[in-house]
């Protein structure tokens, strides 16, 4: 996740579906040509458009309408230059399906968008991008014993929001604008996964409409094994995933805090890796080593260590968790016993889309060495630097995640302590080119070091690395061949395609 970032929140600003039936469309080419960065123009006849557009319930935006570059603008800009040739606006199931039939028809590529917030660009399109974030709402379903269903282009702001009400919660992340469907079906990480697992081992039920227009609802009893696949196995594979259905827990007051170091750092991050991997499940931390801008190495700012964080209600107390590293602190903001959601104000993530690249993957605990330690803040003394800082960080994993096995569920990272990655984040067109590149190599081997120094291995699928090469076997491990059974079943011709998608067995 990029690193917190002291700006207003960016509103998007969301039109309301419109289309101009006969007007030329600006940039768009006759079909089977090619604009101008040489990619492919997909160009049905107006009557097409229109066709579709009486089909969807939220309209149609073309290229000329005025909200249609912020609707289609990905939180990474690196892929903001790939413009899709029109925007449906879902809001039912049924709209989905006429999607699904349209594109078909039109032979047009297409991609499934909630948030936005993919680190690839998987959800960007030359062709239609099929915008579900119309289709939004959060329900407690009567009678249930705290099961939610949540609609498939729900934002997570959404989602906290009807929880709160409810004084309930599930394994959420700290960035209000990433969509529901995206964090559910790559896994899902946050503060609350130690004690519940991650978000996707809290869903219970999916509906989605598959490759043949069909809407299934998946469940641990029915086509089960497309609901397994949709525990972890990543957005945009398996269909347009159009409700969720989850279990949510109880919860009161929560402590949350916020520490950090400026002396002594490689010797606080190895107490900080070992010890608190023994720590109860009601914690849930991360741990960031930040590498200042280049403005900021002119204005002598260093690389700093800090840890953000939640308690929930626990025998232990803070200072007996952190152990030594707790009087070694030269900074800590901690509100005790707060209300559960007041908690997440002091937690929450504030970005704005910019340009960025992450890389990640599974450590234990045990396999961290000095040595290994000693080689990370090497490495960041020696990132070339951008115009933004740049971190390395741990998720801490563990407790109930590693209480079930790797192939119960898609998401097969199990038994471990942490999840570190890495990121270089840049802005155009500030920074030139090769500086980037120059980061991302540094990047490249900071990465292949640190795993081959704590025999690190996998990678998050819902923090796409599209530099990886072994993405396969490092998103899914074990699961893969399983994965690619469903995907055969389900869309053996790859109508959900993307470059790291599943392909059928
Ligand atoms: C600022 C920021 C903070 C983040 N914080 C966290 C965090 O705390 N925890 C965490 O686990 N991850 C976090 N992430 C990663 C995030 O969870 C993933 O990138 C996630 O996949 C984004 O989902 P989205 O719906 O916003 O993105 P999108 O780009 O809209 O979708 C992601 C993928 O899912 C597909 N997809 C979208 N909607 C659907 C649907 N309804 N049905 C089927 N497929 C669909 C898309 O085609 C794409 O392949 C963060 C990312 C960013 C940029």
């Amino acid at each position: 996740m990029p690193p917190f970032l002291p700006s207003s929140r960016r509103n998007f600003l969301v039109g309301l579906g419109r289309f101009a039936a006969a007007a030329p469309v600006a940039g768009l080419l006759p079909a089977g040509a090619f604009a101008d960065d040489g990619a492919k123009a997909y160009c049905p006849p107006p009557s097409a458009w229109t066709d579709l557009a009486r089909k969807v319930s939220g309209g149609v935006l073309r290229p000329d309408d005025p909200f249609f570059g912020d609707v289609c603008r990905p939180n990474n800009l690196r892929y903001v230059a790939t413009l899709p040739a029109g925007i449906a606006r879902c809001v039912t199931a049924q709209d989905v399906q006429a999607c699904i039939a349209w594109v078909k028809q039109q032979g047009m590529p297409f991609a499934v968008r909630s948030g936005g917030h993919n680190y690839a660009g998987y959800s960007t399109t030359p062709g239609l991008l099929i915008d579900m974030t119309k289709m939004a709402g959060a329900e407690l379903i009567p009678g249930s014993d705290g099961l939610v269903r949540v609609l498939g282009g729900t934002l997570n702001n959404l989602v906290y929001k009807q929880l709160e009400r409810l004084g309930r919660t599930i394994t959420h992340g700290r960035c209000d604008t990433v969509g529901a469907a995206g964090f559910l079906l790559g896994g899902g990480i946050g503060f609350n996964m130690r004690k519940w697992g991650v978000g996707s081992d809290l869903l219970r039920a999916t509906d989605l409409v598959t490759a043949d227009g069909s809407l299934v609802n998946a469940t641990a009893e029915r086509d089960s094994s497309l609901f397994w696949a949709c525990r972890g196995g990543g957005g945009g594979n398996f269909g347009v995933n159009t409700a969720f259905t989850l279990q949510t827990q109880p919860v009161s007051t929560v402590t949350v805090f916020n520490l950090t170091w400026t002396k002594d750092l490689p010797r606080v991050l190895r107490l900080l890796l070992t010890e608190l991997a023994s720590a109860p499940d009601d914690f849930g931390s991360k741990i960031s080593v930040t590498i200042p801008s280049l403005s900021e190495r002119c204005d002598k700012v260093g690389t700093t260590l800090s840890i953000l964080g939640q308690l929930h209600p626990s025998k232990t107390t803070l200072k007996e968790i952190f152990k030594s590293t707790w009087e070694l602190a030269d900074h800590r903001t901690v509100k005790e016993d707060v209300a559960y959601w007041a908690g997440q104000d002091f937690l929450t993530e504030t970005t704005y889309p910019y340009f960025y690249q992450e890389k990640s993957s599974y450590m234990r605990a045990a396999d961290i060495s000095e040595e290994a330690i000693a080689a990370m803040f090497d490495w960041a003394a020696k990132m070339p630097g951008t115009s933004m800082p740049s971190a390395f960080k741990f998720f801490q994993v563990g407790g109930a995640i590693n209480r079930m096995g790797p192939t119960e569920t898609a998401y097969v990272h199990r038994g471990f302590d942490w999840l570190f990655s890495v990121e270089a984040n840049w802005w155009r067109p500030t920074d030139p080119v090769a500086l980037v590149d120059a980061n991302l190599d540094w990047q490249q081997n900071f990465y292949a070091d640190v795993n081959r120094r704590t025999k690190a291995v996998g990678a998050f699928q819902n923090f796409p690395d599209p530099s990886l090469a072994d993405w396969r076997s490092a998103y899914y491990g074990e699961n893969l061949a399983r994965l690619s059974q469903v995907k055969q079943a389900v869309d053996p011709g790859m109508l959900f395609t993307y470059p790291q998608a599943i392909r059928p067995a």
